[in-house]
């Protein structure tokens, strides 16, 4: 497990726009860390450099004692979960959640016993053999839960991964995402505009507004003060 450090984090895109202005974040190895803030404020620019998708302009970004920026993609231990699923259409559930870890060579027993040890903490073992349009919403982002799972990667990255879901599957979704951080306890970055969601999910509280930082700390500290 590994903790994710950002110090004086800028990034100017081609064209000038400022979208993250100095960012000091720091996510205890373990932690849920949760930005929230309005569209445009920076979040996923944020989340897509600790991925390494996005060049930083300045500052550092750091999981565990290694800068993202030298790490090749290969070496980057992180999954991530977006929004819109990107799952395999022509593919089963099974090889949805195993396709990654066939490509990086893991041996079949253990794909297997990943792929339905995720299942089961998922509860879409009945699922497995389906394709992706044969599911719900609420499935198919539990397969693109499953698909970041089984990787056992050193960070989860999660960028709005209920927006396209409705309210009710919204809040048990929420309550499915705490379960796994409990069972789990990877150090995890959450991006979110809905402050609820944010509450209940975070355990490090990010307030982003304009490019900068507003606010950090515990949930109640940043809601409960006057
Ligand atoms: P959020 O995730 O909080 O909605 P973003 O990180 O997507 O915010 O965007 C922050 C700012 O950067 C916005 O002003 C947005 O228009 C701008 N931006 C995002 N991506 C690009 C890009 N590829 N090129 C130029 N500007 C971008
Ligand atoms: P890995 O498990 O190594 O990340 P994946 O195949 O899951 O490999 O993902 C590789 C990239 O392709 C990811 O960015 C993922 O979001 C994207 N991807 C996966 N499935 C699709 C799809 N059906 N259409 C477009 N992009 C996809």
């Amino acid at each position: 497990m590994s903790e994710v450090v950002l110090d004086k984090v800028r990034k100017v895109y081609a064209g000038g726009v400022e979208a993250v202005r100095g960012v000091d974040i720091h996510v205890p190895a373990g932690a849920f860390c949760v930005l929230v803030g309005p569209s445009g404020c920076g979040k996923s620019t944020l989340l897509r450099m600790i991925a390494g998708l996005e060049t930083i302009t300045s500052g550092e970004c750091r999981i565990g004692p290694r800068r993202v920026n030298e790490l090749e993609p290969a070496e980057r231990d992180i999954a991530m979960v977006f929004q819109n699923y990107a799952l395999y259409p022509h593919m089963s559930v099974y090889d949805n959640m195993a396709y990654g870890l066939r490509n990086r060579g893991t041996p079949k027993p253990e794909i297997d016993e990943r792929v339905k040890e995720a299942a089961r903490i998922l509860e879409i073992t009945p699922f497995l053999d389906r394709k992706p349009r044969a599911l719900s919403g609420g499935q198919r982002q539990r397969v693109a839960m499953g698909r970041a799972i089984v990787r056992k990667p050193q960070v989860f990255l999660f960028d709005e991964p209920l927006s396209n879901l409705d309210a009710k599957l919204r809040i048990q979704m929420r309550v499915e995402i705490k379960k796994l951080q409990r069972a789990l306890a990877v150090t995890s970055v959450y991006v979110t505009h809905d402050q609820l969601e944010a509450m209940t999910l975070a355990d490090v509280l990010v307030v982003m507004n304009k490019g900068e930082v507003e606010q950090t700390g515990a949930p109640l500290d940043i809601y409960e003060t006057p």
